[in-house]
């Protein structure tokens, strides 16, 4: 499965952009758009369709043509669309692609965190990298450039097991620093001792970016989100939490959290995730919980593909799919984003980390279909996630960095039909991804990864014993 990505690298900082559909400012008109020095100068209506005998048409501009890094690149967009690069506010890029060692028979996820659990002491550091490199290629070439990612924290196994990931992740995370932006949130483990809590600040010394965990699945969940949130404060760091991530309508972790955003004064700086209890719980239960989330600054990820894959499964028919109430978080007002969450890994047997493939299966899940559902699936994917990163140098507007995909349609309506394939991904002053280049990662620095990982993951290989 090889992704076109240009193979020269090159900076091309200054661009001009003619016939732009910004479907996140105004539909009716076409805009041109203008990047210097690799930041946003100028967002401009102009009239319709305009022809300029100066600028070529993106289906034949090629960035290797331009030799000079000062010169002013002038393409046409022929009415294309244009988003902000796309933000994945919640993978696992750790466990990505571990399906082909590590199986799950019963689709649950307890027998996926069970799995896992067992078998992550004998992954080495170099496959976790090599692992976190490709799903986060992966997903820069349908256009993410932003990421945040939860790290398995085994701790249970040894303490080597458990640094060893976050070695591994900040490894990858300065590997892919030019090219698209990591989060690293640890999963805590539950039901700590002092050793145990030695070992976390240890890790949380190392440059981590905020605290993760999973509480629902403790038996002391109120101590662990206590000792969570003064771990955050000590550090000062955010929190992001699987919160509820289960069929279980009596399962409310979510309410200590918000309690506990409120009286640490952490509102904003806590995110919420999965929230699958929510969508068992009657209206009754559920709408003054939501109210509670949306007052103490919480903010939210769903993910839909996982959830409806691993929930339900201890139903008979009706089947619950898990998939919390997207539609009536939004109306109260809090931030929730749709997200990729696993890849090819005993959670998720698919998934390819593109952000509109997610956002059309919340769609279904949620009944998001109208034409003004679809909008708000596209912030979903764009500048909700960013807040909930916190990103401030993100959007299409002037004084900004330049980060963007380009997608071969021309509605919201035409993006979730066709999910074109062919993109174009702009960052950091570099085009990383042309829609209509064969090249791949060769002649750059990532190559080795991209490819030992392609190796190390065959998607034909039978699981074992499967
Ligand atoms: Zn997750």
């Amino acid at each position: 499965m090889m992704i076109g990505m240009v193979a020269a690298l090159a900076s091309l900082e200054n661009l001009e952009l003619l016939n732009v559909r910004l479907p996140m400012e105004d539909e009716a008109c076409l805009f041109q758009v203008s990047v210097r020095n690799g930041k946003w100068t100028r967002i401009q209506i102009q009239e319709a369709n305009a022809v300029q005998p100066d600028f070529t048409s993106l289906e034949h501009w090629s960035p290797g043509a331009t030799t000079d890094p000062s010169a002013i690149c002038q393409i046409d967009l022929e009415g294309k669309l244009l988003l902000p690069g796309f933000v994945d506010s919640h993978m696992h890029l750790d466990k990505s692609f571990s399906l082909t060692t590590v199986g799950n028979v019963t689709g649950t996820l307890e027998e996926a965190v069970r799995n896992y659990s067992a078998a992550s002491p004998g992954f080495s550091k170099f496959e976790i990298q090599s692992r976190m490199m490709r799903s986060s290629l992966q997903a820069l070439s349908f256009g993410t450039t932003h990421i945040r990612t939860h790290l398995d924290f085994n701790m249970r196994a040894s303490r080597e097991v458990a640094l060893r990931t976050i070695e591994a992740a900040l490894e990858a995370r300065q590997l892919l620093a030019p090219y698209v932006k990591l989060q690293l949130f640890p999963m805590l483990p539950y039901n700590m001792n002092s050793a145990d809590v030695e070992v976390v600040e240890e890790a949380l010394r190392m440059g981590v970016d905020g605290i993760g965990g999973a509480p629902h699945l403790s038996q002391t969940p109120k101590e662990d989100i206590d000792r969570i949130f003064g771990l955050a404060e000590k550090y000062n760091l955010p929190i992001d939490l699987h919160s509820d991530e289960t069929d279980n309508p009596l399962m409310r972790t979510v309410e200590h959290i918000a309690l506990r955003t409120r009286e640490y004064g952490y509102a904003g700086r806590v995110t919420v995730d999965h929230l699958c209890a929510l969508a068992s719980m009657t209206d009754e239960d559920a709408l003054p919980l939501i109210e509670r989330m949306a007052e103490s600054g919480l903010k939210a990820v769903s993910l839909p593909a996982v959830n409806l894959y691993l929930q339900g499964r201890h139903d008979s028919f009706p089947v619950r799919r898990g998939v919390t109430r997207l539609k009536q978080i939004w109306d109260a007002g809090m931030k929730i984003a749709v997200a990729s969450d696993n890849i090819h890994d005993p959670f998720h047997p698919f998934g390819r980390g593109d952000l509109v493939q997610i956002a059309l299966i919340g769609s279904y899940a949620a009944h998001m279909g109208s034409s003004a559902d679809l909008r708000t699936l596209l912030r979903m994917i764009t500048d909700v996630p960013a807040a909930v990163l916190d990103l401030e140098d993100y959007g299409v507007r002037p004084g900004v960095s330049a980060s963007f995909v380009i997608l071969d349609c021309e509605s919201p309506e035409e993006l979730f039909t066709l999910l074109p394939d062919r993109r174009w991904v702009y960052n950091q002053g570099k085009w990383l991804r042309m829609a209509a280049s064969k090249a791949s990662w060769q002649d750059t620095a990532l190559s080795k990864y991209w490819e030992q990982a392609s190796e190390m993951v065959s998607f034909l290989k039978p699981l074992e014993g499967g």
